[in-house]
């Protein structure tokens, strides 16, 4: 079995809850979504080399054709991870990652069994592998699109069943605003949250200028977005993608 993958490095993560923590990412390739503020549009096509990291945020790389063996890439992301305490886990990143569930449920139970704790980044529209990879997986970044902000609809339902299947993880919520998004749809999604998903933190991530998209978001407008989130969920931050703040990638 093998993995369609992009890159593996070391490096900080940049968003949501456990922004500013030292991880291993596996970028994976692939994708069933085609949002309007992607940062990473050419994940969407597997290339035909994985580029692997040498040695820890060393920032060599050296190519490994792609796809790449489970059994292979499992070996890589050992040595990378190093020491337990140099990593505090291994971010499996896209696209979207759960398009591969067969090849990570393969690759991930070994890995957790050296000691190797799974954070998953997922758009949170394919609830059934959800189910099947949670048993393996430890910390779940779920996003919650908004189609006035991503260009893109995902069905309430569908993110309803995927949170009930991501619940037994530590998950969180993370939801990108920029000024285009419509203040209802803003609303009416939090309200719809806060039926059964108020104590999930919610992450409410600024987006970031690049490309089209011209300035950051006016702060008092997301002083406004956290302020309504914050009426009807529990746990309500803004962080913007600190990796990018850091000049990383
Ligand atoms: S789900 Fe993520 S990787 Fe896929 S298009 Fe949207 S932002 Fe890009």
């Amino acid at each position: 079995m093998a993995l369609k993958a992009a890159e593996v490095f070391s490096s900080i993560q940049g968003e949501g809850l456990y922004a500013g923590a030292r991880q291993v990412f596996l970028r994976l390739s692939g994708c069933n979504l085609k949002c309007r503020y992607c940062d990473t549009p050419e994940t969407r096509e597997a290339p035909s080399v994985v580029m692997v990291e040498s040695k820890p945020a060393g920032g060599d790389f050296y190519e490994i054709a792609n796809p790449i063996a489970v059994e292979m890439m499992a070996d890589i992301l050992i040595k990378i991870y190093g020491r337990r305490k140099l990593h505090h886990s291994l971010s499996i990143t896209g696209g979207e990652p759960l398009l591969q569930v067969d090849a990570l449920l393969k690759l991930l139970p070994p890995l957790r069994e050296k000691g190797v704790r799974i954070y998953l980044e997922t758009n949170g529209t394919l609830p059934e592998a959800m189910r099947r990879l949670a048993p393996v997986t430890d910390i779940v970044a779920m996003d919650i699109k908004l189609e006035t902000a991503a260009g893109v609809k995902v069905p309430h339902e569908v993110q309803r069943r995927f949170i009930e299947e991501a619940r037994g993880t530590d998950l969180f919520l993370k939801m990108v605003v920029t000024a285009g998004t419509d203040r209802v749809e803003f609303m009416d999604t939090v309200q719809w949250l806060a039926k059964f998903a108020a104590d999930i933190p919610l992450i409410l991530q600024p987006v970031t200028p690049f490309g089209d998209i011209r300035g950051w978001l006016p702060p008092h407008m997301l002083i406004t977005y956290i302020d309504a989130a914050s009426e009807v969920l529990e746990s309500v931050r803004a962080i913007p993608q600190m990796h990018k703040l850091l000049g990383q990638l």
